[in-house]
Formats: structure tokens, sequence, C-alpha cells
């Protein structure tokens, strides 16, 4: 045999894999774990391809083959599919893939020891000791040994003579298995002929897309449920993807219920231990049912069988740090790579989504109202032009009275407002100083709760000053506009006697309190609640009727063109919430823009006219999904510098038709983190393979040290 070469990539940002020697007799495979010499390091890298030397290059030897699992093909071809789609490095996708790799370290597989059974009457008192006192079993040698006081090579002697079997097995406990025959809800005729549909599709085991769309409530999580007991069935690995906010216990418990065990969660907060552990029962194959966040996506899986996608349009989905990506979009990617369906469940489907499934490519399973069930609730709007608060408040006359009542009809209230804090704007009405956070183009928000003042993009808090901090006035600092607790205050003045609650990321910080504060919700211990976009989904409140969503205009602000979708997304799926009930649903609007379309649409509960309203616009535009959006930002310390970096990287683009250059100019946030911020949008015709084009560009430009170039592809904020 011919000596071995291996390309390797290490989770570092660099442009690809690197070449070395495999010194004999060690040979490795696609997908083994390996340490290499990388600088003056040893690192760890994953073999990404092995070759026979024939050109007799002079090159670094692997040091050391760290684990002979390797890590599945699919996953391998899925890190460099996502480094190519978003123009990012494969190392720094390999990092996400990687995050937990100490999960191979201790070995996932111990030789555990366990007695056979088998018990002569002549034993020595070592090897009865190590019987009667070196459980429970099955244990490691050392964990025996230490039981029962002896040397762990009394152990090794016994499973010589018979007394002692030796096994090799997952440390881990293994998770309780899902049960796929438990019987799930009688389904209705709807919900069956679409439950039968996904099921088809993960029969013929291969890659499909199926849009799952229905309102909020008309069953769509238990019509997919059917679709993953009979991958489960297959005895395949299933892999949800869920927004963060939608982790709660209270969700995941809802497999639980279903499938007889808990799921596999994963998300940022689980514990490193738990990290490992599902890292390594995923790899293994073991972890059947996994319900996760974006990151989910990176999961090393054995033996995938179906991915789907829960809230396919939600925005958290998308990834705006580091590599930038769209889970959503990269899990269709894996299931293409892993030649698996995939379905994307929403009540409110992207604009791209249903534009695929328009065109056919992907199958459009549609679930009509649940029967007997409300629909969605009359959404009246309030146009706030005519029905002024007072100075310092914010909710309408009309707005008040809904609440009120519900509040003599012992029914409960959600204000929705989509902003954390008490105030987004702290100003001095002396010298008109705003408060702004230090390097960073963002003013901070009042949050009564903590008395501090914070920035929500840099996480700079401070405590919340008395005086102004440039003038010195000691009445001066007045909180502008409205966030959750200040709603919240407002509709406790209203309603004195009202059990009023917020909900928001930050009261809501640990699960245990999303738990405790919705579960009082479900138990009408709250009358209003006043909640960020985190009440939006995953729970059932049979007593709330009345949901007043306080600034409809938040979510139609400037320029962004995916503001009509957003608006229309959300406002359909809080106004759902109430839907949900048995009793009848009403929803109410401020907005400064009653005649807006999306709202118009809303009220007129059309989801076809908002649709051809915005695929019209789309389309004479040039946006997604008619043509593709790409955003460079430019980041550096010095403003004329970063200017001109980004200019520079204009005259360097490649010429090829069918694209469009639009800027630079600031970005919406043109300070971040003591950085300036430039941005480029560049428009790509459909038919444009805009990663390569991008890919291209990219790597004709290397920004001095501390400048930066991101690239978003499909940038979902304007
Ligand atoms: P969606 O995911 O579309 O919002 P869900 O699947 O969560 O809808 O269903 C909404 C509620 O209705 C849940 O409490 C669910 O258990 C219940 N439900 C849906 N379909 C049925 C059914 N066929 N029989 C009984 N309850 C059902």
């Amino acid at each position: 045999m011919s000596r071995q070469n291996a390309q390797i990539l290490f989770p570092v940002n660099v442009p690809g894999a690197f070449d070395y020697s495999v010194p004999e007799p060690m040979r490795v495979e696609r997908g083994d774990f390996v340490f290499a010499p990388i600088g003056k390091q040893m690192k760890l890298g994953i073999v990404m391809g092995t070759k026979a030397d024939e050109t007799g290059r002079d090159l670094k030897d692997i040091a050391e083959i760290k684990s002979t699992r390797p890590l599945p093909d699919p996953i391998l071809d899925f890190i460099e599919w996502v480094a190519r789609y978003n123009v990012a490095s494969p190392g720094q996708v390999l990092r996400m893939v990687l995050r937990s790799w100490k999960a191979l370290d201790p070995s996932p597989i111990a030789t555990l020891y366990e007695p056979t059974g088998d018990r002569p009457l002549n034993l020595t008192p070592a090897r009865r000791a190590a019987l009667t006192k070196g459980g429970p079993f099955p244990a490691r040698a050392s964990e025996i040994a230490s039981r029962a006081r002896i040397s762990s090579g009394v152990i090794k002697g016994m499973v010589k003579v018979g007394l002692m079997r030796a096994d090799e097995r997952p440390v881990d406990p293994p998770y309780d298995e899902p049960d796929p025959e438990l019987p799930g809800r009688d389904l209705s005729d709807a919900q069956t002929a679409a439950a039968d549909e996904l099921v088809t599709q993960v029969r013929k085991d291969r890659f499909s897309v199926s849009l799952l769309d229905g309102v909020t409530g008309s069953g769509k999580t238990e019509v997919y449920f059917e679709a993953v007991a009979e991958a489960l069935r297959q005895g395949r690995q299933v892999m949800i993807l869920v927004p963060e906010i939608a982790l709660t216990q209270a969700g995941l418990s809802r497999f639980g219920a279903r499938f007889g065990a808990e799921p596999v969660a994963w998300h940022s907060s689980i514990t490193d231990m738990a990290r490992r552990r599902a890292w390594r029962e995923v790899a293994s194959g073991r972890a059947k049912l996994v319900v996760g966040a974006r990151s989910a996506l990176f999961l090393p899986f054995a033996n995938l069988g179906l991915i789907v996608v829960d809230e396919e349009h939600d925005t958290s989905f998308k990834q705006e740090e580091g590599v930038i990506y769209n889970a959503r979009d990269m899990a269709v990617l894996r299931g293409r790579l892993e030649d698996r369906p995939v379905i994307l469940a929403s009540a409110t489907p992207s604009l791209e989504s249903l534009h695929n499934a328009r065109t056919g490519r992907y199958a459009h399973v549609v679930l009509p109202e649940r029967p007997g069930a409300i629909t969605l609730p009359d959404i009246g709007l309030i146009d706030m032009k005519s029905h002024k608060p007072e100075a310092g408040s914010f909710l309408s006359g009309p707005m008040v009275q809904a609440v009120a009542e519900r509040l003599s009809r012992g029914e409960q209230s959600l204000l929705y407002m989509n902003r954390r804090g008490y105030a987004p704007l702290i100003l001095c009405r002396v010298c008109g100083e705003r408060l702004k956070s230090p390097d960073t183009d963002s003013w901070l928000v009042e949050h009564r709760a903590t008395g501090r003042a914070m920035c929500h993009l840099t996480g700079f808090s401070m405590r919340m000053p008395r005086t102004c901090p440039k003038c010195g006035a000691e009445d001066g600092l007045t909180s502008i506009g409205p966030g959750v607790e200040r709603i919240a205050d407002e509709a406790q003045t209203h309603f004195p006697q009202a059990r009023v609650e917020i909900l928001s990321s930050d009261t809501t910080a640990t699960p245990d309190e999303i738990k405790a504060r919705l579960g009082r919700m479900e138990r009408g211990e709250i009358d209003i609640l006043v909640g960020t976009q985190m009440v939006v989904k995953g729970h059932n409140f049979p007593r709330l009727t009345f949901v007043g969503v306080v600034d409809g205009d938040l979510l139609m602000g400037g320029a962004d063109p995916r503001a009509g979708e957003r608006t229309y997304q959300t406002l359909v799926q809080v106004a759902g919430r109430a839907g949900r009930a048995d009793m009848a649903g009403e929803a109410f609007i401020q907005t400064h823009h009653p005649e807006h379309e999306a709202l118009q649409a809303l009220v007129a509960g059309d989801r076809n006219m908002f649709v051809g309203v915005e695929m019209e616009m789309r389309e004479m535009l040039g946006l997604p999904p008619f043509g593709r959006i790409a955003a460079v930002i430019f980041w550096g310390p010095d403003l004329k510098k970063t200017q001109k970096l980004a200019k520079d990287f204009v005259t360097k683009a490649p010429r090829t038709d069918g694209i469009e250059i639009l800027g630079p100019s600031e970005a919406p946030i043109a300070r971040l983190r003591g950085l300036y911020r430039q941005r480029l949008f560049i428009r790509a015709e459909p038919g444009v393979d805009l990663s390569k084009y991008m890919t291209a560009w990219r790597t004709k430009i290397r920004p001095p040290a501390k400048y930066k170039i991101q690239i978003d592809i499909d940038p979902q904020s304007f």
C-alpha cells in the first residue's frame, strides 16, 4: 500500500483543509478525528478526504488519531455546502459541528464489567468482595475496584475465568426511547389526509420538502407527529427545529406526552454535561428524537430520517453572528444531502416557501381550520390619529375598554408589545441629551424592574442615573416611548385590582420562570399579560379572549421590504392566540396607518390578498423569492477607512450580467462595539449563483487588521 495523504479541516477561520501525510502504519478515513500540528500548536481536526501520496511532497505528519468513529458523510458534505452557500470558511462551520467535540473525551464508550452469575464456592476474598461490594453493575473496573477495595487487576482476572463479563458500552445511560406506537389524538378527516401525505413522504425515504400550512390551532403539530412516528418506526432519528423561545419545558413535554419519552433538547442554555451527552447520543444514533434551536442543525446525526422545521417563517432561525445562515434554508439543504424528507410548518409561511409551494418545488399540505374551533378572532384597527391617548400614555380608549370588559367577565387579555424594558429612550429635558450606549450607535433602554439602563445590542448596562450625565440636571431625565414594563404599569394604573404580569426575555431569563409564568397564565392566575414576541408560540390559554397590539406600526417601520410580511405574520400569530380558545376572541391593533394593505388584509382575514400584494411588490423590485440579495457589512475602527474599504470592495466587483450593487451606505446600526459599519446590497437576478459570485469577490480583498468584511446571504433585516 502506498503512503496516505489526508486533507485535514480544523475548526478555525481559514479558507479550507490542509494536506498532511499519514505516517505508517496509521491509516485514516474521511470523517476521522485526528490531532495534527498547525503552526506551533497541536489541534484537533477532521479528515475531509484521503488520497495516495504520489507527489512525494514534504508534508507534516498527522500526530495521532483521536477517534475512529468518523463523522458521517452527509454532515461532512453539509459543512462544505453551508460554507459555500453562506460564503463562510468551512472551518468556521466545522466549529459549530464540533461545539461539543469534548463529547469524545472521555471516550463515549467504556469497558464496563458485570458478574456472569457464575459463583463457585472457593472464591478468593478479593473476588468475593468484587461480587458483593463492587456493584451496582455494570461499572468500570476502577469503580468496582474502589467500591470493593481491591485492585482492578482482580476484575480483569475474573473475566478470564468467566466470573465477570466485559462489554464495551456507552458511558451515559441511554435516553428513554420514544414509542411511535402510542396512539395520537383522533384526527379529523382533513388532518388525517394531511398526515397521510406526510407519512407517504417519510415512507419514500428520500429528499422532499412539504410545506405544512394551516392556521394556528389547526393541528399542524398533531399532524407532523404522525410523520415523526413513521420515521421512528423505521428506526431513524428525527430532528425538529423550533424557534428558541418555543423551547420551554411545556413545549418539550408535549412531545413527551405524545411519544412517551421526553425528547432530547438542544439549545443555548442546556448545561455542558447535557450538551455532551446529547452530542454523543445523537452521533451514535441512540438519541431518536431531538428538539432543538437552530444550532441543532449541526448535530452529527448517524441515522437521520426526518427533519421538521416548526414555525418556519420565524426570524430567530436566522443566525446573525459568526457564520450568518438561515436555519430553515440550511435544514432543506441538510435534507437534500441526507436524502431525507423535510417538513416546514407554519401558520404564516414565508413568502419564499409559499412561492416554492406555488411553483411545485415543495408539496403544499394545507390544513383547514380545526372543525368546531373558533377561527381567527375579529380584528379591529384603532386609528391612533383619532384615538390619541394622553401624553405619556399608550393605550387608547377602545383598548382600555376592551380589557375592562374581559376583566368584568373573568377573562384574560394579552397586550402585545414588541419591546423589552420600560422605555426605549432616555432623554434629558434640560439639555436634550439622549443616553447612548458607549461605542455603539444605539439608545440605552430604561429597565425599571432592575433599575438599569441597558443596550440591547451589546449587552452594556449601567445603573439608571439620577442626574443627567451631560448637564447634571437633577430631574432632567425622562423616559420616551413604551416598552413592556411601561405598558404593564399603565395597565395596572387603569386596573389597580387586576393581576398584571410581564412576559419578556428579561423577566423570563430562566426556563423555570418562563414555565411558572406561562403556568399561571394557563391556570387563569393572570388577568393581563404584557409580552414581547415571547408569547407568540407554544401555549394554550383557554381564558384568553382579547389581544391588544399596542404598536402595530412598529412592525412596518422604515425601508424594510419584509416589514409587511412580518407585520402580517406577527399579527396573525398573536391574534391566533385568542382564536385557540373556545370563547370568541377579539383583537385590536393600534396603528397610525389603518390603510396599510397588510393590516387591511389582516382585518379581512384574507391571506391570499396579502400574499398577492406582497408578491407583486417583490417581483417588481426583484426581491426574494424573485431574485436574490446579499448584504456585505464592513466593520472598522475608523469611519473614513471603513468607507474606503467598502468603496474599494465595490471597485473589485467581478463583472457579471444580472448583478446590481447598491451602496455602500451607513448600516442600520452605524456603530457597534466601537466599530463603524458600512453596508452594501447586492441584488442578483434569478439564475445567478450569488454565493459563487460573492466568494469570488470576497477573495479579491483582504481587509486590514481590525477591519472585517461580513457577508449575509439573504439578509432578513434591511
Ligand atoms: P398548530 O400546531 O397548528 O398550532 P396544534 O397541533 O398545536 O396546532 O393543535 C392545537 C390544539 O388543538 C392542541 O391543543 C391540540 O392538541 C388540539 N388538537 C388538534 N387536533 C386535534 C384533534 N384531532 N383532536 C383533539 N385535539 C386536537
